[in-house]
């Protein structure tokens, strides 16, 4: 009984899009900015540190992102580093900001076994920090589908 109530344990979480404390494979790579564990504390508000740093994932329908529908840039938290472009986010009804395209050499991406699936794991290229997951059931051209934290990202509107 102890393992069925686990396994409805992590659905449930799962569901709700907690996942805090997992340790990730990117935290083994170096990135251009990298700061201690204590300094990102200090540098992002706590439900940015939880995701970007513990690969959280925010409540759906939570992001103020997901009714930005200006031109511009969505930059990654942890260190400004410009991730997507408006130009590829469309409306995947999942409550998590979604593009179908990264800008170029913008993330990285790492294999997520956690939650009893396996999922694609994106990261800033500059600094690690996790931004979300790309699934591969998106809209043209590519097919992905890049579903986001949007307290991940911070917004740049393209001036005029
Ligand atoms: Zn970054």
């Amino acid at each position: 009984m102890v393992g069925r109530r686990q396994v409805l344990i992590g659905a449930a979480l799962g569901a709700f899009g907690l996942c805090f404390g997992r340790q990730s494979a990117v935290a083994r790579e170096t990135f251009a900015i990298s700061h201690s564990d204590a300094e990102w504390r200090k540098l992002l508000t706590p439900d940015q540190y939880t995701v970007l740093r513990r690969e959280g994932t925010e409540r759906p329908f939570s992001s103020a992102l997901l009714k930005e529908h200006r031109k511009g840039n969505f930059a990654c938290a942890g260190c400004d580093q410009n991730a997507f472009s408006s130009t590829t986010k469309f409306d995947s009804g999942t409550g998590w900001p979604s593009f179908w395209a990264p800008l170029k050499d913008a993330v990285g991406t790492s294999t997520d076994a956690t939650l009893g699936m396996v999922r694609t794991e994106v990261h800033c290229s500059r600094c690690g920090g996790h931004l979300g997951h790309v699934f591969d059931d998106g809209p043209k051209p590519t097919g992905h589908r890049y579903c986001m934290n949007g307290v991940a990202m911070k917004f740049h509107p393209l001036a005029g």
